[in-house]
């Protein structure tokens, strides 16, 4: 398999597992976090700056890539490896979670759906053939299937036809999957209900796909309910794939994810709250457009290592936002990013020496979300 997971060790006293991910473009650690890069970057940083920070993978929608400026265009660019110019995984989303977003401007069939483009409303199709199509276009290391995302909340007969349907597309995108040199993951839906959650991860899990996801959580439910399917969900995962619970990347769901046997996730929270103005740090987020901090000389967290906390003040921050300096995005995200990567660093470890429920409360009593 092009896409493999080694488990190196599994916490005695959760769920949390530290592992392996082997892909044509490297090897990398989990539990990881994976920095979101929707239009073939992550705004406001270049590669170099986010391989200094660690980053192992980054996610690119091809929604956004295949209405602009076209998935054929990047493969003749030499794939999105190239294009943007980065030597470490990609992982691609379907479209699918966009296009389901689409509300009034989208009409789902069995065959797939048709939407309209938000950039020119031209009429645009995207169905399993054609998102595998183009994430094969893309050359990403991971392709993700073409599901539909249950909103919350939900009545169960819809939520059991859509699983149902998310079942009989993962299928086709395994016959349509062409390249063997990348790989796929498939996704687990089945909204908030339990008997669905079984059904799709065992129809998902039966498939040949390289990895698993957790979908069409983080959707608007509350947290306890969240953890409880995700808990038991991942019951009914091998333990031999890696698993990705898409769209969480807030600290404590992080460490509450990886309590619960979660290898991968993404998120566009820590670059988008920095272009807001708030950062990350472990006990919350501070807004540095607070008055506060007008003539507070420290880093933004004491004993970060990222280049912002090692070089720039809060005050200085501050003012850079302020003053509306673009500056202050890139500062900011920097740190958020680094913050969410040293911060899996420091779940991997404390798993590996046996500690990582220590870390989990120790972390859980300081931070106010
Ligand atoms: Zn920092």
């Amino acid at each position: 398999m092009v896409i493999r997971y080694e488990l190196i060790k599994e916490d005695k006293h959760t769920g949390a597992r530290a592992g392996l991910l082997h892909t044509p473009h490297g090897t990398f650690k989990t539990p990881m976090f994976m920095p979101v890069g929707t239009q073939a970057t992550v705004k406001t940083l270049t590669p170099n700056e986010l391989y200094e920070m660690g980053a192992q993978i980054v996610l690119s929608n091809t929604y956004h890539l295949f209405l602009r400026p076209g998935t054929d265009l990047i493969r003749d660019a030499g794939e999105l490896h190239r294009f943007m110019r980065w030597d470490k995984g990609i992982l691609t989303d379907s479209g699918g979670f966009q296009v389901f977003s689409l509300g009034a401007m989208r009409k789902i069939t069995e065959e797939g759906v048709y939407f309209r483009s938000f950039l020119d409303g031209s009429k645009q199709f995207l169905s399993p053939e054609v998102s595998i199509h183009a994430q094969e276009n893309l050359g990403s290391d991971i392709a993700m299937a073409f599901d539909e995302c249950i909103p919350y909340p939900a009545d169960y007969e819809y939520a059991k036809h859509s699983t149902e349907r998310t079942s009989r597309w993962a299928e086709r995108c395994i016959n349509a999957h062409t390249r063997t040199d990348r790989g796929m993951f498939g996704i687990v839906q089945g909204g908030m209900y339990k008997d669905l959650r079984k059904q799709s991860a065992l129809d998902i899990s039966s498939l040949p796909f390289d990895g698993l996801a957790i979908g069409g959580l983080s959707v608007g439910e509350p947290h306890d309910l969240m953890y409880d399917i995700l808990e038991y969900t991942t019951e009914w995962l091998p333990q031999d794939k890696a698993r990705y619970l898409m769209g969480v990347g807030t600290p404590d769901c992080l460490v509450e994810g990886v309590a619960r046997g979660v290898d991968m996730f993404d998120c566009v929270f820590p670059t988008r709250v920095a272009r807001n103005g708030m950062a990350m740090v472990h006990s919350g987020r501070m807004n540095m457009k607070n008055k506060k901090y007008e003539r507070d000389f420290a880093p933004l967290e004491e004993g970060c290592g990222c280049y912002t906390c090692q070089t720039f003040t809060r005050a200085y921050i501050r003012h850079l936002y302020k003053s509306e300096e673009l500056l202050a995005f890139r500062l900011v995200t920097i740190h958020n990013l680094y913050f969410l990567l040293q911060f899996m660093r420091d779940m991997r470890e404390a798993i590996l020496s046996d500690s990582f429920s220590d870390f989990r409360e120790n972390f859980m009593a300081g931070y106010v979300k």
